[in-house]
């Protein structure tokens, strides 16, 4: 039983190595979408400012062709003045060529207002696009750390799930199908240690009896509360001394096996 249970610890660390990588393998494009939506706010804003930029332009012209337009009138009206014959209409004349001076006045002002708020929009635009390429470096440079990662980690899983489908085929039948009906109830951890006298999986008060056959190791041993199979934490420090060299996991457990057997007869 002892040997059943360092198969199913060994096969959970196998399992809970996976559970992260798995996780992490589903975060990682999320993060990168991320960060491609700051990247696609800020070109939004740009392209907000470059239209209101443009949209003045457009009304400084209009306004230019009026001026224009007024100051052929002026022309106009001057030429007009000269084959005006009665006092009468030469005052009017004279009256609507200082109503058109008036309104070139105006509209050489409202020209000066949109150059000067031209002049602060393409400031504005140039600035956002500044901190845009600045933004675009840093996130840029995230995006491919996080592509490399999520490489690895696709890698690694590869690598990972052969060698744990390997592994099962040590652990019996029935413990195993035992193992994987827990931990897919139990957040992936189907075996823990008992921590004095607790579960160390829920962390509930065990009673005696469980205590005892945990230490006899001779079944499972189950936690009354989240089913749990259970083991003594003596177990575990054996286990890691066993584990560290992981690469060579399959020689140590062997050796482990021998020893183990050795020290209980
Ligand atoms: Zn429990």
């Amino acid at each position: 039983m002892k040997e059943d249970i360092k198969l199913l610890i060994q096969l959970q660390n196998k399992d809970i190595e996976l559970d992260k990588l798995r996780y992490r393998a589903e975060a990682i494009p999320k993060e990168i979408e991320q960060s491609s939506t700051v990247l696609n706010q800020y070109k939004e804003e740009i392209e907000s400012s470059r239209n209101e930029l443009k949209k003045l332009q457009v009304s400084r012209k209009e306004k230019e062709v009026d001026l224009e337009s007024k100051e052929n009138d002026i022309k106009k009206h001057n030429l007009d003045l000269n084959s005006i014959k009665t006092n009468e209409a030469y005052k009017a004349k004279l009256n609507e060529i200082e109503g058109s001076k008036k309104q070139k006045q105006a509209l050489e002002d409202e020209i000066l207002v949109f150059m000067e708020q031209i002049e602060q929009k393409s400031l504005e635009v140039k600035q956002k696009e500044k901190e845009f390429k600045e933004q675009e470096a840093g996130v840029s440079g995230k995006i491919n750390i996080l592509k490399k990662e999520l490489e690895q980690v696709n890698q690694k899983v590869s690598e990972l799930e052969p060698a744990r489908s390997e592994f099962v085929k040590k652990v019996p039948g029935k413990l195993f199908s035992h193992y994987e009906h827990i931990r897919s109830g139990r957040q992936g951890v189907a075996v823990v240690p008992i921590d004095g006298e607790n579960c160390g999986g829920c962390n509930i008060t065990l009673r005696p009896q469980i205590i005892n056959d945990v230490y006899k190791a001779q079944d499972l041993v189950f936690c009354d509360s989240c089913s749990r199979i259970l083991y003594k934490p003596s177990l575990l420090e054996e286990e890691n001394k066993s584990d560290i060299p992981s690469e060579e996991n399959k020689t140590d457990t062997k050796s482990e096996a021998n020893e183990e057997s050795v020290q209980s007869n």
